[in-house]
């Protein structure tokens, strides 16, 4: 018997379960759904990729009375993007209950979206900016969700919404059941959960997710600065993935990047804040039914991205902070599947990395990438594959026929190797990156400056102007130490 069965979910609920292939349920939803029939509120500790859509959806779907009329679940998300996500992930567990569902952001007309609220929306999936310019209009008549899920709660508050999302809750029934999901839990989104939730339970999935998420493997790559475009294209050359997101830091950065890589015949597009909404939809559209393969991104717009062949993230600069590298990997290895995420950085960039790394308890490895060499190499012998697999074409043969009548069948033979040879060469620079032992040596000198400094050398030595012999000396004697001592309160 499926598991999903001994919940208590609604039957139809299940039935759309069941199309949707689950077999068994996430670590999250065993430990949220019981809790959410039960009626009590819930905190959720979970990333994107851990099935937390369905873990809030299944069982809220289940308790709505289809008899009654008006709004009875409200799920509020940062963007427009995981709003329609979320909106299709509902529908479609809900279709055979007739559930209806809206969703409403901004961009898009509101009396559209008011209209199709009044003719008998059950479930409405909300940006929180349109949500709250809706409600303070007064239009949104008789709006009563008893059912509330806050997701991705970190996101919001990075994203300035917080003042939204209280005003939000002010104006909608306290009789509700409430429930709030975020992939981590900063301190005013624990002040929050306090305000607008009710002895709420708590669970957390984070040691399975995305950050310790096994499916994934993480590596970085050691470069220079002006190195990150042909890193980016060597790596996609080598990697072949089915699907990729490069992510960037600026519109600028993704914009300049993606001409780049359609310039060197990657088959790519671009998705950023700047984008009007239906761009933005066509781009995703495009890259979910394989028609472009390259995704270059910004993490707001890439934010919940649900992808399922994605096999490769990369980060063509370090994310800020150690929640958007979360975020950014775990648009890979989804609903079971493997992945890889890479990271690029420049030596100076490592501690950051490795700070992120710990606070996210996850394991980097280094890796370097092939140098031109290497790929040629590797290029003969995919040809060679390739020629000793192919089926003979009956043009070829007119044309051996045609040619043998000049040359001998060795010469026509290196001829069409050649020609093939120059299509699939590989071009850029010998050697990409940081090789490891300048790498050793940068680390090594920066330890050096640190233990320097934490013995108070660095001062001493401006001050002394001494060469590396005498700072040594003087250090060994304690004298360095003395002078910074005598300065305290720095
Ligand atoms: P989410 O974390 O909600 O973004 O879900 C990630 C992906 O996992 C979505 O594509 C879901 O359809 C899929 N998914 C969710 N729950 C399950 C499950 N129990 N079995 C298989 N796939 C699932």
């Amino acid at each position: 018997m499926n598991e999903f069965e001994n919940f208590g979910l609604h039957e139809h609920v299940l039935r759309a379960v069941k199309d949707a292939g689950f077999k068994e349920p996430s670590p999250i939803q065993r430990d949220i759904i019981p809790v959410i029939l039960s009626g009590r509120d819930v905190v959720g500790q979970a990333q994107t990729g851990t099935g937390k859509t369905a873990a809030f959806s299944l069982p809220a779907l289940s308790m709505i009375n289809t008899a009654q009329k008006g709004v009875q679940i409200l799920v509020i998300t940062p963007t427009r993007e995981l709003a329609t996500q979320i909106s299709d992930e509902m529908y479609s567990f809900g279709r055979y209950r007739n559930i209806h569902t809206v969703t409403v952001y901004g961009g898009s007309s509101y009396s559209r979206q008011l209209k199709l609220i009044e003719q008998g929306a059950n479930v409405v999936v909300a940006t929180p900016g349109r949500l709250l310019d809706l409600l303070k209009s007064n239009k949104l008549y008789g709006f009563e969700p008893k059912i509330v899920i806050l997701d991705e709660a970190d996101e919001m508050l990075d994203m300035g919404f917080l003042d939204d999302i209280e005003a939000i809750f002010a104006r909608i029934p306290k009789e509700r059941q409430t429930m709030l999901l975020s992939a981590t839990m900063p301190e005013p989104i624990k002040a929050l959960a306090k305000r607008i939730l009710n002895n709420p339970a708590f669970v957390s999935v984070t040691p399975q997710n995305a950050t310790t998420n096994t499916d994934i493997e993480q590596q970085y790559y050691i470069i220079e600065e002006y190195e990150r475009d042909d890193a980016i294209i060597r790596l996609l050359e080598t990697l072949d993935p089915q699907k990729s997101i490069i992510f960037c830091r600026t519109k600028k950065e993704v914009d300049r990047l993606g001409t780049k890589l359609i310039a060197s015949g990657f088959i790519t597009k671009t998705l950023h804040g700047d984008m009007e909404q239906p761009q933005r939809e066509e781009v995703i559209k495009s890259f979910r039914n394989g028609d472009i393969d390259t995704l270059v991104a910004t993490d707001v717009a890439a934010r919940g991205l649900n992808v399922k062949e994605i096999t490769h993230v990369f980060n063509y600069h370090m994310p800020f902070d150690p929640e958007s590298y979360v975020h950014r990997i775990g648009r890979t290895a989804r609903a079971g599947q493997k992945g890889t995420a890479i990271t690029l950085l420049t030596p100076i960039e490592y501690h950051s990395l490795q700070r992120i790394a710990k606070t996210v308890g996850t394991k980097l490895t280094q890796k370097q990438i092939p140098t031109l060499f290497e790929m040629k190499a590797n290029n003969v012998k995919k040809l060679a594959q390739n020629i000793l697999s192919a089926n003979i074409d009956t043009t070829a043969a007119q044309i051996v026929n045609e040619l043998e009548k000049e040359l001998d069948l060795a010469q026509i033979a290196y001829k069409a190797i050649s020609l093939l040879i120059g299509k699939a060469d590989t071009k850029g620079p010998n050697s990409i990156g940081v090789d490891s032992k300048t790498f050793e040596n940068y680390i090594k000198k920066e330890r050096a400056k640190d233990d320097d400094k934490r013995r108070g050398g660095g001062r001493f030595r401006n001050k002394s102007r001494s060469s590396g012999k005498e700072r040594g000396r003087n250090e060994r004697s304690g004298e360095s130490k003395k002078s910074f001592g005598g300065k305290k309160g720095r």
